[in-house]
């Protein structure tokens, strides 16, 4: 391979040796690459952040829901969070227990309830309306609430999921209410939640909020858990230096807030976080080819296979993805140092039938040709679980490279037949 701008994933090894134009050309692209050994460090970096003893990582499993990448997130010692009935089932067959799942739900009808329940998993309403149902379906049983600690966060407003403005939890001042149903049920609240959004770079406002939350749960002395949220960040601009969100950091605030806490409250009580991208999203880089190459009125077009039915973040959420490009052939040139007049201010385009259809704009590249592979980074949050099979394309593979550096498959790339097996033709 030509190394032709390559600087992140070099100085992670993300690819342990291996020539990603070579696992594009045996695997075809566009193709999801996961490297196991990235996604440990991730599980491991939260799980270590605090000392406090009673602290549990869920995984916030909507970012992906790979089963071997799963799989590894449990043998870490992650439990999960489900977000519907289908979350539930795919992570039982990753091996996760109910008890090791926790469904934080809003706005299910009574079935995807009833699901939850008899599969054994504790639930979290996110409404006096869905407390109420709770408690019809099952009086007696445990459950949790979701509240909204009236601070939000997030890199976008479609993610920023507590404030004053936004669908989710219970406000505070509903505590009354709550109090009056769970006694009319004789439920039993054994834990409480928030999730303020996603994407904090600081941990100012994960820490403010918890502060709110604390303030809640001192109105319920009998709680198993205090459930903190995710929303941690990732830097993606990396190629531009852009600094990591500092756990050790934000874990010490935290260890001081969780041991004052436990004071306050007389026990040691637990506490969970739920992060999703922190865990999930640099595991992954995505793999593209590059067809075609064009100037449009002044305007330089990349044209590749990674349309947004593949990694729809940047057209939905104006996400930024580093993009780097790899050449096949002998391994000659290496423009990683390129200067900036000797690049190219070009757009990265994929090939869905929409002029929003852009994966990188106004992008400073070394000069890219056709037949180059293109690698998105930080892809591995949000990328193949909000895939689609729009303008019928297919959805695509995705590979896994082990810690020894071997490579599997671990998600076949679907098939044209797919695309009709579940539609119902007429008959005449
Ligand atoms: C999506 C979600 C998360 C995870 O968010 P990240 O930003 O990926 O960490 C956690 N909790 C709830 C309730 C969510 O909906």
């Amino acid at each position: 391979m030509q190394s032709i701008y390559t600087k992140v994933t070099d100085a992670m090894n993300f690819f342990e040796g291996n020539d990603p134009t070579e696992l594009a050309k045996q695997y075809q692209t566009p193709l999801y690459v996961c490297n196991e050994r990235i996604l440990r460090r991730q599980c491991r970096n939260l799980k270590e952040m605090v000392t406090y003893p009673n602290f549990v990582v869920d995984y916030s499993a909507k970012a992906n829901t790979n089963l071997a990448f799963l799989q590894i997130v449990r043998s870490e010692g992650l439990e999960v969070d489900a977000m519907s009935p289908g979350e539930i089932f795919v992570e039982k067959q990753a091996g996760f227990t109910s008890k090791e799942i926790f469904y934080i739900c809003n706005n299910v009808s009574k079935e995807e309830m009833q699901y939850a329940i008899q599969e054994g998993v504790l639930v979290s309403v996110d409404s006096l309306s869905q407390l109420e149902q709770f408690g019809q379906l099952a009086p007696g049983h445990e459950v949790a609430v979701r509240f909204n600690p009236g601070v939000g966060a997030g890199h976008h407003e479609k993610v920023v999921t507590a404030g004053k403005k936004t669908k989710f939890g219970i406000d505070a001042e509903c505590i009354p209410q709550v109090k009056e149903r769970l006694e009319k049920y004789r439920l039993r609240l054994v834990g409480i939640n928030q999730h303020i959004g996603s994407l904090f770079m600081t941990g100012d406002s994960f820490i403010q909020s918890i502060d709110s939350l604390f303030e809640i749960a001192l109105q319920f002395p009998e709680l198993d858990f205090i459930d903190m949220g995710g929303g941690f960040g990732i830097p993606y601009k990396k190629e531009e230096g852009e600094a990591p969100l500092d756990i050790s950091e934000l874990g010490k605030a935290l260890d001081k807030k969780l041991y004052a806490f436990a004071e306050r409250y007389g026990r040691m009580v637990k506490f969970r976080i739920e992060p999703g991208r922190y865990i999930s999203a640099e595991s992954n880089v995505l793999l593209g080819q590059v067809h075609s190459i064009k100037t449009n009125h002044g305007k330089k077009f990349v044209g590749c296979d990674l349309g947004f039915n593949v990694l729809v973040r940047p057209v939905m959420y104006d996400s930024y993805h580093g993009v780097e490009v790899y050449r096949p052939g002998e391994a000659t040139a290496n423009e990683n140092d390129l200067d900036e007049n000797q690049k190219e201010l070009v757009n990265i385009v994929g090939n869905i039938c929409e002029s929003g259809d852009i994966l990188a704009k106004d992008r400073l590249l070394p000069p890219i040709q056709e037949g180059d592979i293109l690698g998105v980074l930080d892809a591995g949050a949000y990328g193949f679980t909000m895939s689609s099979n729009y303008n019928c394309r297919l959805r695509p593979a995705e590979i896994l490279i082990r810690e020894d550096g071997s490579v599997v498959l671990t998600r076949r790339r679907e098939q044209l037949e797919d695309l009709i097996k579940d539609l119902i033709p007429l008959s005449e």
